[in-house]
């Protein structure tokens, strides 16, 4: 489950980068700017962003179904924000209702991925933006997040295609940026600091999850 956090999520980073340009500029005013600060400004400024393909997707065979801009918020990740989290989620309902809320922009909460019981990814977030989907923006901005069609109290809801496909979603993940696979940074929304969700609840199976995600990491190249 997301959580209603756009207001405190808000779209800050313009403000965020207005300020450290302005404060950069003030700084070469003085002459204290050193050449690496110079260097991390440059993918600040303005336009200068990876290149975005309409309908791209970040995990190979997955579904594209663009969320709601209100559900989340640009960025150029991992170049302003280091990824060293994978989240996991339950969607307390179908993956046709989670994608309907994602879609929706005042529900304010949205994940990366849905991974359905049949094992089918949806991808609604590109991994370069910051989902709302943890209730906490720290959380939000370092991690990526994967819902699971289901609810938290039904175990035959976790299907051995749906552990199966997500474990290799996040094995993909921990590749790309360098995530370790350990229960430090693969965690449950319930584990996010200051949150009242519970997901994925007691039915998920961390052992049998992180296994799988172990097997095929090491079959990631
Ligand atoms: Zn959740």
């Amino acid at each position: 489950m997301g959580a209603a956090e756009a207001s405190k999520d808000g779209d800050r980073r313009i403000g965020r980068r207005a300020l450290l340009i302005g404060g950069a500029a003030a700084a070469v005013g003085t002459g204290v700017l050193a050449r690496d600060e110079l260097a991390r400004l440059w993918w600040r400024t303005p336009g200068v962003e990876k290149p975005r393909k309409e309908g791209e997707v970040d995990f190979a065979g997955a579904r594209w179904v663009a969320a709601s801009e209100a559900n989340w918020r640009r960025a150029d990740r991992p170049d302003d924000y280091d990824i060293d989290m994978v989240i996991i989620h339950v969607t307390q309902g179908s993956t046709a209702s989670a994608v309907k809320a994602f879609q929706d922009p005042g529900h304010r909460a949205a994940a990366h991925y849905i991974v359905g019981q049949d094992g089918r990814v949806t991808q609604m977030i590109r991994e370069l933006d910051v989902a709302y989907h943890a209730g906490n923006r720290d959380y939000n901005e370092r991690s990526v997040g994967i819902e699971h069609e289901g609810f938290v109290d039904r175990p035959e809801d976790f299907t051995a295609a749906m552990y199966a496909s997500s474990a290799r979603l996040t094995a993909r993940i921990c590749a790309r940026y360098d995530i370790p696979v350990d229960r430090e940074h693969i965690i449950g929304h319930v584990e996010v600091p200051g949150t009242d969700h519970t997901d994925p609840g007691d039915h998920w199976d961390w052992d049998r999850y992180m296994k799988l995600v172990r097997r095929a990491r090491t079959t990631t190249a």
